[in-house]
């Protein structure tokens, strides 16, 4: 059938509707009595006329124009675009939870209370950190709250001469735009040849002007960090915090924790690792989790326990303030709490190593196919090189696109940086073998073709609703609005 590109405002006809309203719901007040004069429309709005079915046909095929996880694989880097159980999503619609009002007193809502408690404690517990706050929005916003902590402990022991943060060139770009954020110069450290923290460097770079370093462990290009006791030592010795990227933990989960190789504060991203969903900007959670030194400083307020209830405790003495209204995303956290509940201890450990098992096994594939140029092994993602396809004139943007043909979301591509033609490939702990070995299948096609035909290669995707989007044009030109 053809797809059908009609606005739903170009839908229905006149006085067509597609819902019925009991009558009793509506108050029989003159509308002159609830709202003043001048502040009633003087047309009624143009909101669309269309039949329920017809609602439904619209909605259910504009759903299908774009890939997603619940209809494909998503080999999606750093993104973690990883399946959300749909238990997540009955337990966030409890209407005790849903219908909340975050002005009720704290008598009524011991429930919601227990629950972030919970999270907060099972958080602290999986980082090996001392307390957690909910309250940021987003991975980005847990760097902001982690860095504005680390200075306010520097400001508050009088250490006012530090003014840098360290950053690795493989680092997520939101780490230096972080430190930035807090008034901090960033100093770049390089990575070395097996695509770890170059200690040297770092050594060089390191001074009384230090505030933090900003790592993450497994890095971004899947490989663990081995140096990490060192990288502590060399840090604590020179009165600099270790601040921890976790906005991915798939990797380490029950393993291993960032608190006990020394870091002192780091953020979660539970709209990744914790199983909620994660598009469009948001909602999202950025918990952060801090060692002791840190607690003084933690926003308020803090969801805390006495022998007899949960509380809102604001009485934190030096606290950087509120980094959100009222206290965080709830309802993310309840599906967090969901999901951490039902993996339990033994199941997170379990994700872990089967997110690790995964990646080396299309690694290995990879490998044999394309050019993985860091690391035997990898954690829970690697990084490829699609620099192979050159001698075909093709790009790793050719190969990404082609992928789509085949119900397949592209990996990240182009990042890390120090991969020219990277491809960034994180197939997650809930795919199957079977899925893993179709994906393989998949590349072989592809580079088949890419040998054969690369002309039709370069024009990739075929089958998708839009092809080939100049990009550039969608980000710096954006136009979405409704024209008759
Ligand atoms: C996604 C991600 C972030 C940023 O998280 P947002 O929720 O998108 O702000 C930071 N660091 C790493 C490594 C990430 O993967």
């Amino acid at each position: 059938m053809r797809r059908d590109d009609k606005l739903i405002f170009e839908k229905g006809a006149e006085g067509r509707i597609g819902y019925t309203f009991p009558d009793e719901t509506i108050p029989n007040y003159p509308i002159e009595e609830l709202i003043p004069k001048n502040q009633i429309r003087g047309n009624s709005p143009q909101l669309p006329s269309c039949s329920e079915v017809e609602v439904v046909r619209h909605f259910t095929n504009l759903s299908r124009l774009n890939h997603s996880i619940d209809s494909g694989f998503y080999p999606l880097g750093s993104c973690t675009m990883k399946y959300n159980p749909k238990i997540n999503e009955s337990t966030a619609m409890i209407s005790g939870l849903v219908n909340l009002h975050p002005y009720q007193p704290e008598s009524t809502i011991q429930g919601a209370l227990e629950l972030m408690y919970f999270l907060q404690q099972s958080l602290a517990e999986i980082s090996g950190m001392d307390e957690v706050t909910l309250q940021p929005a987003a991975g980005a916003h847990g760097e902001l709250t982690g860095i504005l902590l680390i200075r306010a402990y520097h400001e508050d022991r009088g250490d006012t001469k530090r003014k840098t943060v360290i950053v690795p060139d493989s680092a997520h770009g939101t780490n230096p735009a972080t430190a930035a954020m807090c008034g901090y110069d960033v100093k770049q450290v390089a990575s070395n040849e097996k695509g770890r923290v170059n200690l040297n460097a770092l050594k060089e770079l390191l001074n009384e002007e230090t505030a933090a370093i900003m790592l993450t462990n497994p890095n971004t290009l899947g490989l663990f960090e081995d140096d990490i006791l060192e990288i502590q030592k060399m840090a604590h010795d020179n009165g600099t915090l270790l601040y921890y990227d976790g906005a991915n933990m798939n990797a380490i989960m029950g393993k291993i924790r960032p608190g006990d190789m020394g870091f002192d504060v780091l953020h979660y991203n539970l709209h990744k690792t914790f199983s909620t969903p994660h598009g469009m900007g948001g909602p999202g959670s950025g918990a952060v989790g801090v060692k002791a030194k840190l607690l003084p400083y933690l926003p308020v307020p803090q969801v805390r326990k006495d022998e007899e209830r949960y509380y809102l405790d604001y009485g934190i003495p030096k606290t950087i303030g509120k980094v959100k209204g009222f206290y965080g995303n709830f309802n993310v956290l309840i599906r967090a709490a969901t999901y951490i509940l039902t993996m339990g201890a033994d199941g997170i450990k379990a994700a872990s190593e089967m997110a690790v098992l995964n990646a080396n096994y299309l690694r290995k594939q990879i490998v044999e196919r394309l050019a993985v140029p860091f690391g035997n092994q990898c954690m829970h993602e690697f990084v490829a090189d699609g620099s192979a396809l050159k001698k075909f004139g093709l790009k790793t943007l050719d190969f990404a696109k082609a992928l789509l043909d085949y119900g397949i979301h592209p990996p990240t591509v182009y990042f890390p940086l120090i991969v020219h033609e990277a491809m960034m490939i994180e197939p997650t702990e809930t795919e199957s073998k079977e899925t893993l070995d179709q994906f393989v299948q998949v590349v072989d096609k592809i580079l088949e073709e890419a040998n054969s035909d690369p002309e039709r290669l370069k024009n990739a995707p075929y089958t998708t609703p839009v092809r080939r989007l100049n990009e550039l044009k969608a980000n710096k030109d954006l136009d979405v609005r409704f024209k008759k």
